[in-house]
């Protein structure tokens, strides 16, 4: 029967009839033991009351026979059917009025005809309640690997739960088994149902015994095990299954994973939101190009609050709900105001003010991206017009996020809101981050080089963390590196972090390129940034960003203040 009929006809017909029988608790035993004794002495006395076995209320007493071996099997039919003999036994006239009693092979028939009925419906009950049983199991277990399936393990673990005493916690591990579908398109599913029973066994020998184990998909599988051991070391456990090859038909193979963990009850309190987390960790462990990762909220882009909010961005971008905060970008040279950076806000009418940390990323891996963006643009464009026009001329710069890059209408846009704003091309600096170019080098470096034909900036955001090679950045065509401020944060007393610093800078200079220290966040770190001869910083010892009117006000009052003092806006 095909799965799904068969849970079909399970979930409607049989499950509520077989769970009762199934799992027939004691309690409902004895009831079951008790009406059939009942029956079996209220037939005898009807019968006699109503004039004897000879007529048709005789026939009730199949009643407590056929009971009795639905409820209890064989065993229960013959007894409920030698009870319900005897009950109508040799004692028990053919006619109460008359006193005409039966002979003893009458009731001797009768006894052996009723154990046979007895015995046959308990066979019929005792076959359907296997039947129920295996269905019941393949509800819960994976056929073929003969371990739990994805029900099975949420029943189970969410019964663990349950029981798990407090201060205890429970790891689950998530195991994706890269490349096994292509190791079954290869060569062909008997193989890798082979394959994945050996996978199955090693993995079995490496779980304590308390655990769960299931396979949660075709090439994932699930383990939940007790805090018994340091969570580091059941990871390494897990990865140990993989070290070595498998061999099926003679035929080694390498399968590599990646695995994901989540723990109960810090990242989820049930079994469906651990297994949930436990994959996006598996995710960013597959991301990572990691063996295995741990769960990490800051990674989830995928929790029910980031979720939302994104649902919540095009009715808030309607609403006008995102504004642009700016921050100062000084040339370190002779202390000028040279441009600012424009950093989109959302102004959420129930959570406050967010920061693009929180939504960003997740926009950024959906089309929203462009509207976001077209917005900023749109907004700082106009902004920089307007300081220009009070009187403070102002480059601004506005970050373009990966997935912009492949937007084809993103150049016109720019040309067009530069030209309404009144804007000259080298008026305005465009923000990429290294790692978005690197995600597709030519692409990238295409989308640069038109803007730089058109005479924008092109800045290399969080320059030194997006592993670019050399060879690219000399075809990058960039205007300017922006060092990842990882490394400026902590420079003044970070001796690793000035070597890099300095090592850029000469890099830049050497390729022709200028060089923006952002995350400056203290004195000595500037001093030695305007020592080493980097053009521009930005940070919070110079300036934080700060909503336009604000920044309007630090660009109104720049004459007066003692440079790099004006701290908080
Ligand atoms: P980013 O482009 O590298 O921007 C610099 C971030 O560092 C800003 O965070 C800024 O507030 C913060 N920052 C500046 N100086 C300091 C400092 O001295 N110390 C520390 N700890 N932080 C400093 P913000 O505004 O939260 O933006 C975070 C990131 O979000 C940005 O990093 C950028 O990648 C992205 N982002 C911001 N606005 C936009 C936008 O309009 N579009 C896109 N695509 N991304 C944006
Ligand atoms: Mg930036
Ligand atoms: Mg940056």
């Amino acid at each position: 029967m095909r799965t799904w009929h068969r849970e079909k006809i399970n979930a409607k017909l049989l499950r509520p009839i077989g769970a009762a029988l199934v799992i027939m608790p004691a309690t409902v035993k004895l009831i079951a033991a008790v009406v059939i004794v009942s029956l079996v002495l209220a037939t005898a006395w009807l019968v006699y009351t109503m004039g004897g076995i000879r007529y048709s209320w005789s026939h009730l007493i199949y009643i407590p026979v056929v009971l009795g071996g639905f409820a209890f099997g064989i065993r229960g039919g013959i007894l409920a059917g030698i009870a319900s003999g005897l009950a109508l036994g040799p004692f028990m006239p053919i006619d109460t009025l008359t006193g005409e009693m039966q002979t003893y092979l009458n009731w001797i028939y009768r006894l052996i005809f009723l154990c046979i009925n007895g015995a046959l419906v308990g066979a019929l009950s005792h076959l359907y309640r296997r039947y129920l049983h295996k269905l019941e199991w393949l509800r819960t277990h994976h056929e073929g690997a003969d371990v739990l399936n994805r029900s099975g393990l949420t029943q189970a673990l969410d019964a663990k739960i349950r029981k798990t005493p407090k201060g205890i916690t429970l790891i689950v591990s998530v195991i994706q088994l890269n490349a096994f579908l292509d190791i079954q398109n290869t060569f062909g599913s008997s193989f890798s149902t082979r394959l994945l029973a050996q996978i199955i066994e090693r993995t079995k020998q490496i779980v304590p015994p308390r655990s769960l184990l299931a396979l949660i998909q075709d090439d994932r599988l699930a383990i939940v095990t007790d805090d018994v051991e340091s969570r580091q070391l059941a990871l390494a456990r897990i990865e140990g299954i993989f070290d070595e090859s498998y061999i099926v038909d003679g035929v080694p193979i390498h399968v590599d994973a990646s695995v994901g963990a989540a723990h109960f009850p810090d990242h989820a309190q049930t079994a469906e939101g651990l297994l949930q987390k436990a994959c996006v960790a598996m995710y960013s462990a597959s991301l990572s190009k990691s063996p295995s990762a741990l769960y990490n909220i800051a990674n989830d882009r995928t929790n029910k609050e980031n979720l939302s909010l994104l649902g919540a961005l095009p009715g808030a971008i309607a609403r006008g709900e995102l504004s642009v905060w700016y921050q100062a970008k000084v040339a370190l040279s002779t202390n000028d105001v040279a441009g600012s950076e424009a950093l989109v806000r959302w102004l959420h009418p129930q959570r406050g003010l967010i920061t693009p940390g929180l939504f960003i990323p997740q926009v950024e891996e959906t089309m929203l991206i462009d509207r976001v963006t077209r917005n900023v643009i749109a907004t700082a464009f106009a902004d920089a017009a307007a300081w220009r026009t009070a009187g403070y001329p102002q480059r601004v710069a506005v970050n373009i996020s990966v997935r912009n890059l492949r937007d084809h209408g993103l150049l016109d846009a720019i040309d067009l809101n530069a030209r309404r704003c009144g804007l000259m091309a080298d008026d305005i600096e465009l923000e990429i981050t290294e790692s978005a170019v690197m995600m597709d080098v030519d692409h990238g470096i295409r989308v640069i080089s038109e803007l730089r034909e058109r005479g924008y900036r092109v800045a290399i955001d969080d320059f030194g963390v997006g592993h670019s090679s050399l060879a690219y950045l000399q075809k990058m065509r960039a205007s300017a590196l922006k060092i990842d401020q990882m490394f400026i944060r902590t420079l003044a007393v970070d001796p690793n972090n000035q070597k890099i610093v300095r090592a850029i800078l000469l890099l830049a200079r050497s390729l022709g390129l200028e060089t923006v220290a952002e995350g400056i966040e203290d004195p000595d770190s500037l001093s030695l940034l305007r020592e080493w001869g980097c053009d521009y910083g930005q940070g919070y010892a110079i300036h934080r960003p700060a909503p336009e009117p604000e920044f309007r006000h630090f660009l109104s009052r720049i004459g007066e203040l003692p440079l790099y003092r004006v701290k908080r806006s």
